[in-house]
């Protein structure tokens, strides 16, 4: 597990604070001693409980502040993870993050002052009286020595259930997506029960745990109750026979339950915190992608594309082999080929999405992965064989948050009469899975989106016309035709129609490129 970002310090802080109570805690016992044995109220003692209220105030602050700079830190890692379910990384992102408040603002500082305020009350005790310390110092480890037999017991059992949950969440994520499916299939009914199951499980798990925790805070309870007591009856009978003074019966008294109680509080979050461990470790071993290093920027245009032997293995899979390709600053090329002959893959790589096993790209004569990611990318408009969709409304999907001019862009891909036909036009919400919408017409939202970016130097299109009629393909076509002038154009070609647009067609056969001359 990779350490986590500022733990060091915190756990510092922590420790200063901690020991600012412990004497806080023995200046304000001090002082209650005095005051119940008539001494009357003293400063010390005043300032001793202002001190605490402070204290205790400031740590939450401190903690509240630590644990949403760590969650936010752990959220943005997370979004640059290697997805594999859409499921399982969404809980991570949710409820994953959010558990480990438990344990950075309720277990680990509490841990810390358990660690601090029994030793200085201890000790303080035994600078007073000998023998009500030693009772003390017997037990109070019996406090932690119960907390961990049943932390034994379940451990296992919560990192059981927070393993479920995040199997739930994925489960349910691919169930719901592929409902209409099942529907058709008759195999809905068989869904629904496992999801039933599911879910019935984990009540079952959180109620065991539950039912734990809340026995071990009985125990724990009745440890501390009962060693309080085991101090103040000896010291009460030795009081009546003279042995103590009452000041020193008052110390002891007042002092006795200070050192039971961060530990029992320790105890009583322990639980609530192993979900926290657990998901947090989860969190902090997902692998990262390593990011992108590059820093040049580069001059906004039509630019030069040259692979050389550019090779890409998906896994033991080579998709692209020591691929050679020119392209002139302002050409059009088309890429044919059958599917699964690594056309797509090819694009990728000249979006820095696919880092070539061997091989490089040079932009304008720059190797790619020199390149400032984001500012290279904002010079490429590209539309992807199956656009990504977003809540949101249809303008919102096309603009990206940029200025554009949405009309146009729709009109160019054929979108206008699709959102005519909408409740709300421009304005109709679309989910992330583009529903109610049909394949055509998601993927004339996402060529939109990138005819709108008239002023990119590079447009990649990706069969953007697949899914669209002849008619409508024709459309789309001599209007993007309209589009290309002066920029470089890389188009994956499944039609005969697309390499219209090109002025070269090049053949994608296996991994590898084939020059074809133009009809
Ligand atoms: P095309 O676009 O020409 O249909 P692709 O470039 O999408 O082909 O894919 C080329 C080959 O690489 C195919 O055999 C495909 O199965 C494989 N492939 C594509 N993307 C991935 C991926 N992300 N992981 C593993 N294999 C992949
Ligand atoms: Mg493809």
């Amino acid at each position: 597990m990779p350490p986590l970002p500022g733990l060091r310090r915190y756990l510092i802080s922590l420790t200063c604070l901690g020991s600012l109570s412990a004497v806080v805690v023995l200046v304000q016992a001090e002082g209650l001693a005095t005051l119940l044995t008539g001494g009357g109220i003293g400063v010390p003692l005043v300032v001793a409980i202002a001190a605490r209220v402070l204290l205790v105030g400031g740590q939450g602050v401190f903690t509240g502040r630590f644990t949403a700079s760590v969650k936010a830190g752990l959220r943005r890692r997370l979004l640059g993870s290697d997805a594999e379910r859409a499921g399982v990384v969404a809980t991570r992102i949710t409820k994953g993050v959010d558990v480990t408040d438990s344990y950075l603002t309720g277990y680990l500082p509490a841990l810390v002052t358990s660690a601090l305020v029994p030793v200085a009350v201890l000790v303080r005790l035994f600078a007073t009286d000998l023998a009500s310390a030693l009772i003390v110092a017997v037990t109070v480890p019996l406090v932690p020595v119960f907390a961990a037999l049943i932390g034994l017991h379940t451990k296992s059992r919560t990192e059981r259930q927070w393993g479920l949950l995040s199997r739930l969440g994925g489960h349910f994520l691919d169930v719901v997506r592929g409902l209409g499916t099942l529907k058709v299939f008759g195999r809905a009914g068989a869904q629904e029960r496992t999801v039933r199951e599911m879910a019935a499980a984990h009540t079952d798990a959180t109620l065991r745990t539950l039912r734990v925790a809340f026995l071990s805070a009985l125990v724990l309870e009745l440890v501390a109750t009962l060693s309080v007591a085991l101090v103040a009856v000896p010291i009460g009978f030795r009081l009546l026979e003279g042995g103590v003074t009452a000041h020193t019966a008052m110390l002891v008294l007042v002092l006795a339950p200070e050192a039971y109680l961060p530990l029992r509080a320790a105890g009583t979050k322990f639980h609530a915190a192993a979900e926290g461990l657990a998901a947090l470790r989860d969190v902090l071993a997902v692998p990262i992608r390593s990011p992108r290093t590059g820093t040049r920027m580069r001059r906004r245009g039509a630019p030069e594309i040259v692979l050389e032997r550019v090779t890409v293995h998906y896994g033991e899979h080579r998709a692209l082999s020591e691929v050679d390709l020119s392209v002139r600053p302002g050409e059009h090329v088309a890429l044919i080929g059958p599917s699964g002959s690594g056309k797509s893959t090819l694009l990728a790589v000249l979006l820095g999405f696919v880092t070539p096993t061997s091989g490089r790209v040079l932009i304008d004569g720059v190797d790619l992965r020199e390149l400032d990611q984001a500012d290279w990318l904002a010079d490429v408009a590209w539309v992807p064989q199956r656009p990504t969709l977003f809540r949101g409304s249809v303008e919102e999907n096309i603009t990206l948050g940029r200025e554009t001019d949405v009309a146009t862009a729709a009109k160019a891909a054929a979108l206008d009469q699709v959102v005519a036909g909408l409740p709300e036009g421009y304005r109709t919400r679309i989910g992330e899975l583009g529903e109610g919408l049909s394949s055509g017409q998601r993927q004339r939202i996402g060529l939109a989106r990138a005819l709108a970016r008239t002023d990119t130097g590079l447009l990649l299109l990706d069969e953007p016309t697949a899914r669209l009629d002849h008619r409508t393909e024709a459309a789309v076509l001599s209007a993007t035709r309209r589009m290309l002038g002066g920029r470089t154009v890389v188009l994956v070609a499944h039609r005969p129609a697309m390499t219209e647009l090109a002025t070269r067609v090049i053949e994608v056969h296996a991994g590898g490129l084939r020059e074809r001359e133009l009809t």
